[in-house]
């Protein structure tokens, strides 16, 4: 296992506490190789054999591509596609509550955080706000903040209030026992209104009448690190998907080593945990309308593109849970340090088919990269990725991978480095396959 790669990947996991800052990492990262800015308004992308370009939507989904050394109608595209947003929650407009002595800011939940996890957390946030522009009002920007103290806390209750917590489990009602503590109440609701976006003026130096709305997550300040016993483990927030999301970053860049006839694209997308249909998100026209510029401007060339393409969806799988193997089917069990997994499911909540499946596996065997399987038992209901989305829109044969971990949509969540490492390494001989 290489020690610099998990280390630049928990930098990344790090570097992005929400979509909009991991969506600018990635951009920061890009620019550093060369790559330049594309814009979905203007009239024409001037690229060529070879161009570096990416193109960001809303600020937290982007695409980023190098032009094949042939047309992509006659090559076509090696996409790979990951998602940037993780389950969390977020601070609701109008968040001022004033209870018992204590000022709260109520939340709102994105996706399916496992909300105990959340509880007694040294708790940050990060997003953006958007603010009018000093000279014109009408004029709107939008601002990433992060905020990397303590300022937020969901208290648990104690155990003598709460006798049984440890048979039922911690159970937090999610409209009720959601507000988070930031500080002593003043005593008086007026007085609190409009506290949140004063705090945030003042985090970003502006007049308060100058911030107009917000996006903004809670996040743990507690550092990823390397764990276990042989550093064989990672324990970090967001590893679904910052984890793949990496991989297929440093697959793009380490792919610029070698020339290339294909189109590469990797595609990073917000909005995958609440369903993807957004404007930004994996069902959203963002991939059609990249790929139908870099395709050419022939009408035919786009479908001539597909013919000759193949996508890979990279999210993190599941591993068998030591504690509670009866969770998985019996002979599809990946497990932690085995290497990236390829899932499947006859219902296509995984975009893979047997021409894929086989794609994957020879890819996986030249490279000399460990392969396991994940099929969902039967008698559960299967997660599913944006590669299906992504499949059905463009047409295109594709697969899903991940690689292996635990405690997936907690706030701190288990994987292994070199499992993440190796998913990059067969991410990139997909991309120049
Ligand atoms: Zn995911």
């Amino acid at each position: 296992m290489s020690a610099h790669y998990t280390d630049k990947l928990l930098n990344f996991i790090s570097a992005g506490p929400s979509p909009w800052h991991a969506c600018a990492e990635v951009e920061r990262q890009l620019l550093a190789e060369g790559f330049t800015a594309f814009d979905e308004a203007a009239e024409k992308w001037h690229s060529s054999a070879g161009t570096r370009g990416y193109t960001i939507r809303s600020g937290s989904s982007i695409i980023a591509f190098r032009m094949g050394d042939k047309p992509p109608a006659e090559t076509g595209f090696r996409v790979l596609s990951a998602h940037l947003d993780s389950p969390c929650l977020r601070v609701t407009p109008l968040p001022e509550r004033q209870l018992f002595g204590c000022a709260s800011l109520a939340l709102d939940i994105y996706g399916s955080p496992i909300i105990a996890t959340w509880a007694d957390r040294d708790l940050g946030f990060s997003g953006r706000v958007s603010v009018s522009s000093e000279q014109q009002p009408l004029e709107i920007e939008t601002l990433l903040l992060s905020v990397n103290r303590p300022i937020c806390r969901i208290s648990s209750l104690a155990i003598h209030l709460n006798r049984k917590v440890n048979e039922d489990g911690l159970k937090l009602h999610k409209h009720a026992h959601l507000p988070a503590i930031w500080g002593l109440g003043s005593g008086s609701r007026n007085v609190e209104e409009g506290r949140f976006r004063d705090f945030l003026a003042a985090e970003l130096d502006l007049p308060s009448e100058r911030v107009l709305g917000w996006e903004l997550c809670l996040h743990d300040l507690q550092a990823p690190v390397v764990s276990g016993r042989d550093d064989e483990f990672i324990h970090a927030p967001r590893i679904d998907n910052l984890g793949c999301s990496y991989a297929a970053l440093s697959a793009l860049l380490r792919s610029l080593e070698e020339p290339s006839e294909t189109t590469q694209v990797i595609a990073l997308y917000d909005h995958e945990e609440i369903g993807s249909t957004t404007d930004r998100g994996a069902g959203s026209s963002f991939t059609r309308d990249v790929l139908t510029r870099l395709a050419g401007t022939n009408p035919r060339d786009l479908s001539r593109a597909i013919h000759h393409s193949a996508a890979l969806s990279a999210d993190m799988a599941h591993a068998v849970h030591p504690n509670h193997p009866e969770k998985h089917d019996g002979h599809h069990n990946p497990i932690l340090g085995g290497g990236p997994v390829l899932k499947t499911n006859s219902s296509w909540r995984y975009a893979t088919d047997a021409t894929t499946m086989g794609l994957v596996r020879a890819l996986a065997a030249s490279a000399n990269i460990p392969l396991q399987e994940f099929v969902c038992r039967r008698d559960m209901r299967c997660g599913s990725t944006v590669g299906p989305i992504v499949a059905a829109d463009l047409g295109i044969k594709s697969a899903d991978v991940g690689a292996p971990m635990l405690s997936m949509h907690s706030i701190r969540e288990m994987s292994s480095g070199q499992d993440c490492e190796q998913l990059s390494r067969l991410l990139t001989s997909f991309l120049s396959w």
